[in-house]
């Protein structure tokens, strides 16, 4: 029997770690050949490609990009996953932080999928899937320049995604809620109490636990997948009800 993915080529940026890696492994499960773009792409699992790239740099997304297809002869999906936190308010965060984020969580999405994109276009099952958060529909405290840079990857996605219908390729997100990885650690560490922050953020799910990377993996890899050939230009939120629930405590 033929797997889901079969013949497809994927690329996932940041797919050494959290949610990228959980994808790359599950698209990698369902038959793909998967390459994973990161900083660091070394000790990889047997089943991966590792390329490394910076996405806050054109030359070296470029590169990265030309070697995938050298190497694996096409490129079928690309899931915008690399992405770095931010914590503050708009005082807290200084010009250089601010474009640094910015550069990295939104124009790197930009440089890689127009990298991509002659690729995608020579495939019948082209997809791209970024991946935005919940920080872009709600006020989260302490997330101005986070919540701004994924507001700006929503906005995006829908651009995205009407430029290049008509060339065959579908752009879709998913909104993750709070998702156990180290990124989350690692932010969590720039609080005066950790233990108590996350327990405010597993509380502040309407399911009362913070996602899993799997979750969101099997949602990213619902939208990169033939089986939703008709949806582009959608966000789907894996968020423990964190957007639109209003649960009682
Ligand atoms: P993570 O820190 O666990 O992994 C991020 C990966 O991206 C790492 O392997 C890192 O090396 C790589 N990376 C960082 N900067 C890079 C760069 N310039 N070029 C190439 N690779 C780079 O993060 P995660 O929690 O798995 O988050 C992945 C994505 O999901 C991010 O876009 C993040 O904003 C988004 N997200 C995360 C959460 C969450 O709660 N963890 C929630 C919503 C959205």
């Amino acid at each position: 029997m033929s797997a889901e993915f079969d013949g497809l080529v994927a690329v996932v940026t940041g797919g050494a770690s959290g949610i990228g890696l959980a994808t790359a492994l599950t698209l990698a499960d369902r038959g793909a050949t998967v390459a994973v773009l990161d900083l660091n792409p070394e000790g990889l699992d047997a089943r991966l490609h590792g390329f490394g790239a910076d996405v806050s740099d054109r030359a070296s997304v470029d590169a990265a990009i030309a070697a995938v297809g050298e190497k694996l002869g096409a490129i079928d999906i690309v899931v915008n996953n690399a992405g770095i936190s931010a914590v503050g308010t708009v005082e807290d965060n200084d010009d250089a932080e601010w474009a640094r984020v910015l550069n990295i969580n939104v124009t790197g999405m930009a440089r890689v999928s127009a990298a991509a994109l002659p690729w995608l276009r020579k495939s019948q099952h082209a997809a791209i899937v970024n991946l935005c958060s919940i920080a872009a529909l709600n006020g989260l405290p302490q997330r101005a320049l986070y919540g701004a840079s994924k507001g700006a990857v929503l906005a995006l996605t829908y651009a995205m995604a009407t430029d290049h219908v008509a060339d065959g390729v579908r752009v879709n997100a998913v909104s993750p809620g709070t998702v156990s990885t180290p990124f989350v650690e690692r932010m969590l560490q720039g609080f005066d109490d950790p233990v108590a922050e996350r327990a405010a953020l597993d509380a502040r799910q309407a399911t009362g636990r913070m996602v899993t990377p799997e979750e969101v993996a099997g949602a990213v890899a619902y939208l990169a997948s033939p089986t939703s050939g008709s949806t582009t230009g959608t966000a789907l939120e894996v968020d423990g009800g964190v957007a639109h629930l209003r649960v009682r405590k």
